[in-house]
């Protein structure tokens, strides 16, 4: 079905390595894949699928595109405080692929998996006339009852942010080959957080038991905080000037490129946006890394505001409560 390699081989040779490490998926060689449950601990999991032209442009290199379909779901799962260990790949790939690129995807595969050490248990393959269209399935640990969700939030926790916001969404801008004047290393820094997210893991599992909510910036800070306001039945409010930017995204900013309401509303970030209690703020300072933006509050909905405290009004699409 796939030119040079039939989907039997790819299997075999290609994905079935991914594996090795977990006994539970049989070496891909049965029809399921067993789970490791483990006392104390829940099982969480999570689904997101990438198609060629909308979440990553089809002339991405293969490695590249594997690396974020991994991370994607992997961001999830840290948001929630959860430790990954397991994937399932289900893939459509256009027919004539090339044997070339289906190893450079495995290779790519293979090293975040390696990275993150966790193993490919399991998927589909088919071939198709339309785009390549993938999608991972990933499964974590936390412990039992703990997770951390987005209907946790309570009036008068502080929001906190991970990392810097905004770079994603500039990113995307550097691959579409705009922003041309800024400076070369920061065109590759800003593409490379647009390629690679990198899943902040290690802070979400620290954050359990001391963040009341929390959720992963994949759609915009503004719109991602709606989200996570609405499930806990809360509102917040954003304080512009806190919010941490790379010098990148600041040099965008000065140059008159970009909007701090599009920053914050652009996607792509993959940071952590958590909200805890204020006798919290030492333990979570002490992380590192995490910048408080603003607080949760009575009421409904998202506002962001300036230094001297008036609204800036934020607009964007899909987002309709403003
Ligand atoms: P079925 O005939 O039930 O669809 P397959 O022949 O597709 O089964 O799958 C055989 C084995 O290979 C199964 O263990 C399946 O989980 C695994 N597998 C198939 N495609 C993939 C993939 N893209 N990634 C990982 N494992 C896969
Ligand atoms: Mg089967």
């Amino acid at each position: 079905m796939l030119r040079g390699m039939n989907e039997f081989d790819l299997i075999a040779e290609l994905f079935a390595p991914l594996a090795a490490g977990y006994p539970g998926a049989l070496g891909l060689k049965d029809d399921v894949a067993f789970l490791d449950q483990r006392p104390g601990l829940d099982i969480v999991t999570t689904v997101d699928a990438m198609v060629a032209g909308v979440h990553f442009l089809a002339k991405d290199p293969a490695g590249q595109i594997a690396a974020k379909l991994i991370r994607v779901n992997l961001s999830d799962l840290a948001a929630k405080g959860a430790a990954p260990f397991a994937v399932l790949l289900a893939a459509a790939f256009p027919r004539g692929v090339s044997e070339a690129w289906l190893r450079a995807f495995a290779q790519g595969l293979a090293a975040d998996l390696k990275a993150f050490n966790i193993a490919l248990i399991g998927g589909d393959t088919v071939a198709t006339d339309g785009p390549l269209t993938l999608s991972v399935t990933a499964f974590g640990h936390v412990e039992r009852g703990r997770a951390l969700l987005r209907s946790g939030a309570r009036a008068g926790d502080t929001l906190w942010v991970s990392g810097t916001i905004g770079d994603g969404t500039l990113g995307l801008r550097v691959a579409l080959g705009e922003l041309t004047d800024l400076d070369s290393g920061q065109r590759a820094m800003l593409l490379d957080r647009y390629r690679l997210p990198r899943p902040r893991i290690d802070l979400g599992a620290r954050l359990v038991g001391l963040a009341d909510a929390g959720m992963d910036i994949s759609d915009g800070l503004v719109q991602d905080l709606g989200h996570l306001c609405r499930a806990s039945g809360v509102g917040a409010t954003i304080e512009a000037e806190r919010v941490p930017l790379s010098e990148a995204a600041r040099a965008v900013l000065r140059s008159g490129q970009t909007t701090l309401a599009s920053l914050l509303t652009g996607g792509d970030d993959y940071e952590l946006l958590f909200t805890a209690p204020p006798e919290a703020e030492g333990a979570i300072r002490a992380l590192g890394g995490v910048s408080p933006i603003g607080r949760v509050e009575v009421g409904a909905g998202v506002r962001v505001r300036a230094g001297g405290g008036a609204v800036i009004p934020i607009v964007s699409g899909g987002w309709s409560h403003f």
